[in-house]
């Protein structure tokens, strides 16, 4: 009932041509996958989303695409900002809101990642909604807690109707970019707490629309394990991302 999602965060790589080459390929890598029963998706740098937008709309590909941010306001004097709607003129679907790089480097917080999911949701866009625990939290055993801590945190407020809307992706802080996947029992604990606690808040319909990522370290060879896993939909990937092969292979998990 969920349709799976693949979402490839591209970070701080590729020039625009370089964007280009990649989505072109992937395009093509992708015809021997049944997107029908699996979603693609990307997320390059703000420069490269018009690139990607000409490439998916010429191709017909079947790529989703968004950006790695958003600002949390509608428009005006906000200086290296960009708004919501400027995303979605470009055919956004998504954007990730909460990623620990900008939880860390860019001190945004619970306040700050609230607001960015209703940003993203007043036009429109569904917020990949980032939660993970550090390592030490994790030896504490307090991966939970904190993770749902984060969730709480980014969807308080939001109505029923609109948290269906929000993707939430599980990174544990230590597995990403280390190579350090979680096991699938580890993704499935916290991504199963994850949709647990949406179930009481929103109820039944709301919980079983969710979808809930896991992202850390994911690669082809890794991916399908995860995906066994019942409150797993699917991944946020990063460093696998960027190469074509290596994400069609991850997008076709199944085949
Ligand atoms: P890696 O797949 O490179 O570990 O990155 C995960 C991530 O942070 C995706 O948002």
């Amino acid at each position: 009932t969920r349709t799976p999602l693949m979402a490839g965060n591209w970070k701080m790589n590729l020039d625009w041509k370089q964007s280009l080459s990649l989505v072109e390929e992937l395009g093509e890598a992708l015809r021997e996958v049944d997107t029908t029963v699996v979603e693609a998706a990307v997320l390059p740098p703000f420069v490269n989303i018009r690139t990607v937008q000409t490439a998916v709309e010429a191709g017909d590909l079947p790529i989703s695409y968004g950006a790695q941010d958003i600002s949390a306001h509608e428009s005006g004097a906000y200086t290296g900002e960009i708004s919501g709607s400027m995303l979605t003129a470009l055919g956004c679907t998504y954007v990730a809101v909460g990623h620990s790089e900008r939880r860390e480097y860019h001190c945004e917080g619970e306040v700050e990642t609230n607001a960015k999911v209703k940003a993203a949701l007043s036009v429109g866009l569904s917020p990949i909604l980032c939660v993970g625990e550090p390592l030490e939290e994790r030896k504490a055993g307090k991966q939970v807690e904190y993770s749902l801590a984060q969730l709480e945190g980014g969807i308080e407020g939001l109505s029923a109707e609109d948290v269906a809307k929000v993707v939430v992706a599980y990174e544990p802080v230590w597995a990403i970019g280390t190579g350090e996947v979680a096991t699938p029992d580890d993704a499935q604990e916290v991504c199963a707490a994850i949709r647990d606690l949406v179930r009481t808040k929103h109820g039944d319909a709301t919980a079983d629309a969710l979808r809930v990522l896991y992202g850390g370290s994911v690669k082809s060879s890794n991916v399908a394990e995860l995906m066994t896993k019942e409150d797993v939909d699917g991944a946020l990937v990063g460093g696998a991302s960027l190469k074509a092969e290596e994400f069609a292979k991850i997008v076709g998990y199944q085949d």
